[in-house]
C-alpha cells in the first residue's frame, strides 16, 4: 500500500477540518495568542492574510492544445519585512492550503528573527504529467500573472514541493523582462550561476541536522549510531537523510511517493540518492525491503523526519508513533489533534516553523547576497546558518521552559509575539 493510498483511507476517516490545513494553523495559533493575552483585533490582523490572487494561467501542451490551470499567490503577512515563501507545483494545491503555508511562513521567519514576513503560492496540477516545456510555459505565464506582488522588496518566491532551481530560474528571467532589468533578487534557491547561494540546495536539510543535533543535547541522547527514519526523499528529505548518514546516523526506513523501505542495519543514503537520480522513484532499490508507508512512522527509531506532505502525523496514527523525537522537515506535517497525542506519549516534537527554518535562513542569506552583488563561500553560509538555528532553537526551549507548553507552542509564542510588536510599532496607517 502506498502512503498516498493510506492518506486517502485517512481523509475518509477523519473529520475533514483536522486535515484542513488552515484549522490546522489556527488551532495553533489560538493556543499561542492565549499564552500572550493578545486582544482580538490583534488577532484578526494576524490571522487575515494581507493579499490573496488567484490566476487562470492557460498553457499551450505540446500537442497544441490549450489547458488552463489554477494558481494561487498568498502574501500573508508583510509587517516585519517583504512576504517569503515558496511556490508549489501539485495535485493537492488549493487555497486553504496556500493559505496556511504562507502564514506559516510568516511565523517561521519570525521564529529565526529574519526580516521577512510571510508567502507562499501553488498551481494546482500534475506535474509529473507535463514535459519540462510545459511547465516552463505553465512558469512563465503564472509569473506573469502573479507579477505585481513580485519584487526584491515585496514578494520573494522560492522552491516547494516539484519546483527545483530550473524554475526559479524562469520565474527570474520572465519578471526581469517585464520589468527590463536582471532582477536576481526576485527568487531565491536559484542556480548559482544566476546568483543562488552556495548551500541553498542543502539548507533545509542541513537546518533539520542541526535541530536535531540541539534536540539530542537538550534531551542528554547519543547522536552517533542512533536511528532515523525519513519520509519524503527530495530536497529536504533527501538531504535530511544524506546528512544524518554522514553524521553518524544508522537510517534505516526512507519512503517517497512510490512507497517505503527499510533496512534494520541502516540504509546506503548516497546509493539511493544516486539510485533515485537516475530512476526518478526509490521504487526497486536493492540494499532494502518495501514496507507499508503507514508503517515507516510507526518504526521504534530514535528520530523521524517527516519531510514529505501535510497531514501525515493524525488523531489516528500519532499514538503509533515510537520516535523519541519529530524533526518536522515538511510543512504542516502533523494535525492539531496530533499534537496532543504525542505530547502525552513523550515525543518531543520539533514543530515544522523551527525544523525547516533552515531553508528561508539560507535564501535570506542569498537575497542579502544579491542585494550586495556579493558571493558568500560555502562555509561563511553554513557557519552563519548553524548560528541562527542554534540560536532559535535554544530561544525556543527557553520560552517553553518558561511558559510550561511544548516545543510547537513557544515556537508560535515567540513568532506571534515579534509579528505582533511590528504591528505595534508600526500602529495602522489609515
Ligand atoms: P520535493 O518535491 O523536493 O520532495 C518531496 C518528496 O516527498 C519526494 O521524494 C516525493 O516523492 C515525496 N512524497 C510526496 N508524497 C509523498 C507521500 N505521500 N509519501 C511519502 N513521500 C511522498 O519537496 P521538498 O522541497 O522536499 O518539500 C517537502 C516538504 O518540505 C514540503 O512540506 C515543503 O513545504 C517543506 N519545505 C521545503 C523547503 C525547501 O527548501 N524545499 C523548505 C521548508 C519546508
Amino acid at each position: 500500500m502506498t502512503l498516498t493510498a493510506g492518506l486517502e483511507t485517512r481523509a475518509d476517516i477523519l473529520d475533514t477540518e483536522e486535515l484542513n490545513p488552515m484549522s490546522a494553523m489556527l488551532a495553533r495559533y489560538d493556543a499561542a495568542s492565549k499564552h500572550l493575552g493578545l486582544d482580538s483585533g490583534m488577532n484578526r490582523l494576524l490571522t487575515h492574510p494581507e493579499y490573496e490572487i488567484q490566476v487562470a494561467v492557460p498553457v499551450e501542451m505540446d500537442n497544441g492544445d490549450v489547458q488552463v490551470f489554477t494558481g494561487y499567490r498568498v502574501i500573508h503577512n508583510t509587517a516585519r519585512g517583504p512576504g517569503k515563501g515558496g511556490i508549489r507545483f501539485d495535485a493537492g494545491v488549493s487555497i486553504e492550503e496556500v493559505r496556511a503555508l504562507a502564514a506559516w511562513m510568516t511565523w517561521k521567519c519570525a521564529v529565526v528573527d529574519l526580516p521577512f514576513g510571510g508567502a507562499k503560492g501553488g498551481i494546482l496540477c500534475n506535474p509529473f504529467r507535463l514535459s519540462s516545456r510545459e511547465l516552463e510555459r505553465l512558469t512563465r505565464r503564472y509569473t506573469s500573472r502573479i507579477i505585481s506582488t513580485l519584487g526584491p522588496d515585496s514578494d520573494v518566491p522560492a522552491p516547494d514541493v516539484n519546483t527545483n532551481e530550473q524554475t526559479m530560474a524562469w520565474i527570474l528571467d520572465t519578471y526581469s523582462m517585464h520589468v527590463g532589468r536582471s532582477t536576481p533578487g526576485v527568487v531565491t534557491g536559484k542556480p548559482v550561476a544566476l546568483g543562488g547561494s552556495l548551500g541553498r540546495r542543502d539548507a533545509t536539510g542541513r537546518g533539520c541536522l542541526i535541530m536535531i543535533k540541539e534536540a539530542f543535547a537538550h534531551l542528554g541522547m547519543q547522536l552517533q549510531g542512533s536511528t532515523v527514519a525519513v519520509q519524503g526523499f527530495g530536497k529536504v528529505g533527501g538531504v535530511a537523510a544524506r546528512l544524518l548518514h554522514e553524521a553518524g546516523c544508522r537510517v534505516v526506513a526512507i519512503s517517497d511517493r512510490g512507497g517505503a523501505i527499510y533496512n534494520a542495519k541502516g540504509i546506503d543514503i548516497p546509493a539511493a540518492l544516486k539510485w533515485v537520480g537516475n530512476r526518478v522513484l526509490l521504487d526497486g532499490f536493492p540494499g532494502a525491503e518495501p514496507i507499508a508507508a503507514e508503517a515507516l512512522l510507526a518504526l521504534d527509531v530514535d528520530v523521524l523526519v517527516p519531510a514529505a506532505m501535510e497531514n501525515v502525523i493524525t488523531s489516528i496514527n500519532a499514538g503509533d508513533v515510537r520516535a523519541r523525537i519529530v524533526c518536522e522537515g515538511a510543512n504542516g506535517p502533523t494535525t492539531a489533534e496530533a499534537d496532543a497525542i504525542l505530547d502525552a506519549n513523550g515525543v518531543f516534537v520539533i514543530p515544522d516553523i523551527l525544523a525547516n527554518a533552515g531553508g528561508v535562513t539560507v535564501s535570506y542569506f542569498e537575497w542579502v547576497q544579491n542585494r550586495a552583488a556579493y558571493h558568500w563561500t560555502e562555509r561563511v553560509v553554513n557557519d552563519r546558518l548553524t548560528e541562527i538555528m542554534k540560536r532559535a532553537f535554544s530561544d525556543v526551549a527557553r520560552e517553553s521552559r518558561k511558559r510550561n507548553v511544548t516545543m510547537r507552542t513557544a515556537a508560535y509564542c515567540l513568532a506571534i509575539d515579534r509579528v505582533a510588536t511590528a504591528h505595534r510599532l508600526r500602529g495602522l496607517y489609515a
